[in-house]
């Protein structure tokens, strides 16, 4: 029997994404899995006894609906000792169900029927699910290898009255690539003048490396004012799961979020929020991630040294791109799947974050893992090729 809404599907061609896909064919074949984006490993132990303690002492009903206001003071200072940003924690800060459901929630809010929403392709998979929601379209700039460097003059030539809003991702998933402070200013140049929004993920904001610096649209005022700026403390302390995350915007963009919010989480994890305001507050969890996930980087670039994969830099987020092109001519959607197979090792064709699939012959690795993961990795890897 066909199910009634056959044919009328508001997201036709689009499955489960690829980073469940992924991890399902990882555990059936028992492959180490790099594929998905997260650690393997536990977030410091204050921040876990944090939560626990939070568990047995309450409150455990319904959080106020903008976050707990001693957690959006605290995430005001950090952004203010981060970015200079001066943040109104009332007004100006909002935690949210993760990053997910920012970018989802901050779409939702402001992108209407017909507008277009200017995004960089490869791009993450949930940018584009929200602006079809909305009833946008979305345009795409192309991003090509080995840089992925923006094209300024080529993304002025998407603006045009439609244009809604432009999603920006950095540092940048899936090619492990930091704008410069001059990305942003030609960013600045070409929307001041309109009333063009910016959505800008920076979940791996503090994952930057070989002394880069990640420069946040709230350090740049003619962007600040008209940014969705948007958070994960699952990237930061290591709690994937927790989904637990940070929207920043101007009052005015805010008051838009929260009219979607309210409707469609109403309010957050109340045991997160309190475990995360006591760490912001005792400094207890705070790592060098930078240094931390470069080790890790340079590991298992070096564990594959010799071998015919072609590792592309990463400047910044816990991801690696490499090419296979020595390897094999295949797709690379077929690659990674006989390299679930035959290597024991799960990994993500990069195709699946293009818009029209271009495929150059790119993995993306997942190298937030802990060192004997990653050393099965390196093994399974050498002896399969
Ligand atoms: N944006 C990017 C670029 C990501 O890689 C991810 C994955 N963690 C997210 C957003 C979603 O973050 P969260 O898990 O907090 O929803
Ligand atoms: N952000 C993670 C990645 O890029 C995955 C998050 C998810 O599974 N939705 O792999």
């Amino acid at each position: 029997m066909s199910a009634p809404l056959t044919g009328s599907s508001k997201l036709p061609g689009i499955g489960t994404t690829i980073f469940t896909t992924m991890t399902a064919l990882a555990r059936e074949a028992n492959a180490v899995n790099l594929s998905q984006g997260f650690p393997d490993f536990d977030p410091h132990p204050s921040l876990t006894k944090a939560i626990a303690d939070a568990a047995m002492q309450g409150p455990h009903h319904y959080a106020p609906m903008e976050g707990l206001l001693s957690l959006r003071e605290l995430w005001a200072e950090r952004m203010y000792s981060l970015y200079a940003a001066k943040l109104h924690p009332e007004s100006e800060i909002k935690v949210t169900a993760g990053a997910t459901q920012a970018i989802f929630t901050a779409v939702m809010a402001v992108v209407k029927p017909g507008d277009e929403v200017i995004l960089f392709s490869p791009a993450y998979d949930c940018y584009e699910p929200a602006v079809i929601l909305a009833g946008g379209r979305a345009v795409h700039c192309e991003l090509s290898p080995p840089y992925f460097k923006p094209d300024w003059t080529e993304v002025g030539k998407l603006i045009n009255p439609r244009t809604r809003m432009i999603i920006i991702n950095n540092p940048h998933n899936p090619t492990a690539t930091v704008w410069s402070a001059d990305d942003m200013m030609q960013l600045e140049e070409l929307v001041k003048k309109s009333d063009i929004l910016i959505l800008s993920d920076e979940v791996y904001d503090k994952i930057v490396f070989d002394g880069l610096e990640h420069f946040s649209v709230l350090s740049f005022p003619l962007l600040a004012e008209r940014s969705y700026c948007v958070f994960s403390f699952g990237k930061t302390y290591h709690t994937t799961g927790w989904k637990t995350g940070m929207v920043c915007a101007p009052s005015q963009l805010m008051k838009e979020f929260r009219k979607v919010h309210q409707f469609n989480v109403f309010s957050v994890n109340i045991l997160s929020q309190i475990a995360f305001a006591s760490v912001l507050k005792s400094g207890e969890a705070d790592q060098d991630l930078a240094q931390f996930f470069a080790r890790k980087r340079d590991y298992f670039a070096s564990g594959l040294q010799g071998s015919r994969w072609n590792i592309l830099p990463s400047s910044g987020t816990y991801f690696m791109l490499a090419g296979f092109q020595k390897i094999s001519d295949e797709k690379d959607t077929d690659f990674a799947l006989r390299m679930i197979k035959e290597a024991g090792v799960a990994a993500i064709p990069v195709s699946v974050f293009y818009h029209n699939h271009t495929d150059h012959s790119l993995i993306r690795f997942c190298f937030g893992k802990k060192e004997e993961t990653l050393n099965r990795a390196i093994e399974r890897l050498m002896k399969w090729k």
